[in-house]
């Protein structure tokens, strides 16, 4: 069986970094039937936030990410923690160390002149009477000699000496567990197969490896997944564009075209570049991601979240776009027309955003028109297909896209005008502007009534 987990720390936004590795998590489970863990690692009580919580849980959710079990808290398992420390120092795999802030700093000055790394000489290790009036932290023992090979999915095998490796605290004076103790009791606990996660804790992998040791638990695969840069080669920032999850739900992009973005950095199927949720489940293999960093490339998620938009079903862009027009104030009731409307935009917007934002006037009364489209379209010459297109609409039978277009085409043919002096006004009347769908469908979504008063007030 396998068992990923995605393991956040609430201290900020979710950010699409986070995301990615979590995207790999989700997938891999999917691919083997296997279950995925969300677990909250909120021990740093001065950087996690309930709000940072909640950023997590909405944006999984809108994600599509569902977990399998969890959302597991770190800060709920205190007691746990508090029991494998006991059992290590009995077990002799920790112990007490009382060495004071002075003597921890005289240490790093004498190694630092030696010329030697600085780390935890030790000193406590044998000590066997504690030292009164003093709390002591606890600490992991840590192997002397040999090395710990990480067998990494993605970086192959990578070797640490463990004479590196400090005796870690994993009990501060307060009794407090700290990072990653909890992630090694966590990842035993919940029976993780497979770690994946940011490179930037390839470093803590050896610590965790041996400590798993200590517990008698099997030690999970390794995958650490490369970091996201930006163009410029820095790590990806706000100064990049949006790094947090909820901003892209905000500016209208379709949660399945960021990931697709996200799968795509760093793993390939051929050259394929649009992938539907089942395809990514059925084709990803985190073997296949790549060691070195991607640049982050805003107009390729753009470019995806467009296909994507005009791939999906007209009923799925109606539900996001619904939201989005909600932030503009317009709030929506009759979900067959939004999905009309969805239909009608789908192959012409990037955004939802941008959808909605030019679907307004499909909801919305058109109140006044936009000044330069009324300037050259609503004019003396506009009157005559106005009117003649106004008794033709009225005349039909059937108000459907093939007979609209008839209407307006007869109209043009009659007059001997070229389609746009026709089609133009009569979209600036019943839109507002010079941007919409075509203008049979716009009418047709519109419906009759509506139609033909927009048409009389603009004649008016
Ligand atoms: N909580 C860590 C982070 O947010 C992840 C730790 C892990 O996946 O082991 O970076």
């Amino acid at each position: 069986v396998v068992r990923t987990r995605f393991a956040p720390s609430p201290t900020g936004m979710l950010h699409i970094g986070g995301v990615r590795t979590a995207l790999f998590s989700w997938l891999y489970a999917r691919r083997h039937s296997g279950t995925f863990i969300l677990r909250i690692e909120d021990t740093d009580r001065e950087r996690s936030t309930e709000e940072a919580t909640q950023v997590i849980l909405d944006g999984m959710e809108w994600l599509g990410l569902g977990a399998d079990e969890g959302p597991f808290y770190q800060t709920r398992r205190m007691d746990r923690y508090r029991e494998v420390i006991g059992e290590f120092l009995k077990a002799g795999h920790a112990y007490h160390c009382y060495c004071s802030k002075e003597e921890l700093d005289a240490m790093r000055a004498r190694q630092q002149e030696a010329k030697q790394k600085p780390r935890y000489d030790g000193t406590c290790r044998n000590r066997t009477e504690p030292r009164p009036g003093v709390s002591p932290v606890v600490r992991f023992k840590n192997p002397i000699e040999g090395s710990v090979v990480v067998e990494d999915v993605i970086h192959g095998n990578v070797v640490f000496d463990n004479m590196e490796l400090d005796d870690l605290i994993i009990a501060r004076s307060d009794g407090t567990p700290t990072y990653n103790f909890c992630v090694v009791v966590d990842d035993s606990d919940m029976k993780c197969t497979h770690v994946i996660r940011g490179d930037d804790h390839l470093n803590n992998t050896p610590r965790q490896i041996n400590m798993l040791k200590a517990l008698g638990a099997p030690v999970p695969v390794y995958a650490h997944v490369p970091m996201i840069l930006g163009q410029d080669g820095a790590k990806l920032s706000k100064r990049h564009g949006a790094v947090s999850v909820l901003q892209y739900r905000e500016e209208g992009f379709l949660p399945e075209a960021l990931l697709n973005y996200l799968v795509r950095l760093g793993w390939s199927h051929g050259d394929q570049e649009v992938f539907s949720m089942e395809e990514m489940a059925q084709l990803f293999d985190i073997k296949d991601v790549n060691k070195s960093a991607s640049a982050f490339n805003p107009d390729k998620l753009l470019w995806l979240n467009q296909q994507h938009i005009m791939r999906s079903t007209p009923e799925h862009v109606a539900k996001y776009l619904k939201p989005q027009l909600a932030a503009l104030g317009v709030n929506v009731t009759d979900d067959r027309k939004l999905a009309a409307v969805a239909k009608s935009q789908q192959e012409r917007a990037k955004t939802l955003k941008e959808m909605a934002q030019n679907s307004r006037f499909f909801f919305e009364d058109v109140t006044g028109y936009e000044e330069k489209a009324a300037k050259k379209n609503l004019t003396a010459e506009a009157v005559g297909p106005l009117t003649t297109v106004l008794q033709k609409l009225s005349a039909l039978t059937e108000w459907v896209a093939p007979a609209l277009h008839d209407a307006v085409n007869q109209t043009a043919a009659e007059l001997s005008l070229g389609m746009g002096k026709v089609a133009q006004p009569i979209r600036v009347a019943v839109s507002g502007g010079t941007v919409s769908p075509p203008i049979d469908v716009t009418l047709e979504v519109l419906g009759r009534e509506v139609t033909v008063a927009r048409l009389e007030r603009a004649l008016a």
